[in-house]
């Protein structure tokens, strides 16, 4: 994964503190989930420990870098909640870590993932803790939901905001984990993370719904009747409920929007689906899709506010083929 590509502003900063050494003992990355935070944060520890930095970035093949890699780097600890919540002692064990020195030099690095999920009292031991640093020491928290941390944490780390990652990365991402284009494309508009891609790419569900609601489009290009029941009949068991009814609902967007960009003469990325996409670009005009790509929209938060599916559906259904 290329980290740079991902967040090449936080990255830049990270870089610039390690090359003029105006590194601080402790960080908060703060960003939604999937923004890379985790990955930024062990490539910072390797920065941190390797024995051979080009340009200030971490050389990936040093012994330093290698171990980090197998998880098995003795000086570099990863705490994440415990069940629930993350608990004193693993703070308290954290704390006797760093009574000693390094194993192996006086620098040692601890990764907090879910940093606000502490327990009251993990959270004043951390406090203590971030107050006295000791030796060359380094503390990167990551968190979803900063604003459910103490003020007096975030008072005393730097705090680095991390950008949502674009759909346009993240489907570069994907191509380079080696997913066909097609399946890269419908993930990045659907998740928002390399990694929750690839969970859903395993998911029996979704390949059955990737295919029910291709079948249905086919359906649509032949018997326009036939489409309608079967989205009347078969979505609503394979969309079962909120979350995949809103995977159904982006998946209407993906489409439209495809439709959209070859009426426009924009490239299209559903190279499987071209002949599909050339049909419906037949039977739909500009002004067409952009109102049905607008009622997805409003379907979308229709649904967020627990509107019944079958109803959604069959709005959206009126609007799209009144537009035919
Ligand atoms: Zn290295």
């Amino acid at each position: 994964m290329d980290i740079k590509a991902i967040q090449p502003k936080v990255t830049t900063l990270i870089q610039k503190a390690f090359s003029n050494q105006k590194l601080t003992h402790a960080y908060l990355f703060s960003g939604e989930p999937g923004a890379g935070k985790k990955d930024v944060a062990f490539w910072m520890a390797k920065r941190f420990f390797c024995l051979n930095p080009i340009h200030n970035e971490p050389c990936m093949k040093c012994t330093e870098c290698k171990r980090i890699d197998s998880t098995n780097h003795p000086d570099l600890h990863f705490i994440e909640p415990d069940g629930q919540s993350i608990k004193i002692e693993q703070i308290r064990s954290l704390q006797r870590e760093f009574h000693f020195k390094g194993v192996e030099s006086d620098k040692k690095c601890y990764i907090i993932e879910h940093v606000d999920r502490m327990t009251v009292q993990a959270a004043n031991s951390l406090l203590k803790f971030l107050e006295e640093p000791n030796g060359t020491s380094l503390a990167i928290l990551l968190t979803e939901n900063k604003n459910r941390m103490l003020d007096t944490i975030i008072s005393r780390v730097q705090v680095y905001k991390f950008q949502q990652v674009s759909s346009e990365v993240l489907y570069k991402n994907l191509l380079n984990e080696g997913l066909d284009p097609d399946a890269a494309y419908l993930l990045s508009n659907i998740t928002k993370s390399v990694t929750r891609g690839k969970e859903l790419l395993e998911e029996a569900w979704f390949l059955n719904a990737k295919n029910l609601f291709f079948n249905t489009l086919e359906e649509f290009a032949n018997n326009p009747f036939g489409a309608v029941v079967k989205i009347q009949t078969e979505w609503p068991e394979v969309f079962s409920d909120k979350k995949k009814q809103q995977v159904s609902m982006q998946l209407f967007a993906i489409w439209f929007q495809e439709v959209l960009y070859s009426q426009l003469g924009r490239r299209v990325s559903l190279n499987e689906h071209a002949q599909l996409i050339e049909h419906f670009r037949n039977h739909f005009l500009i002004n067409d899709l952009v109102s049905i790509l607008e009622e997805v929209v409003t379907a979308k938060e229709k649904l967020r506010s627990n509107t019944n599916y079958i109803l959604v559906l069959e709005q959206l259904l009126q609007k799209a083929s009144l537009a035919a």
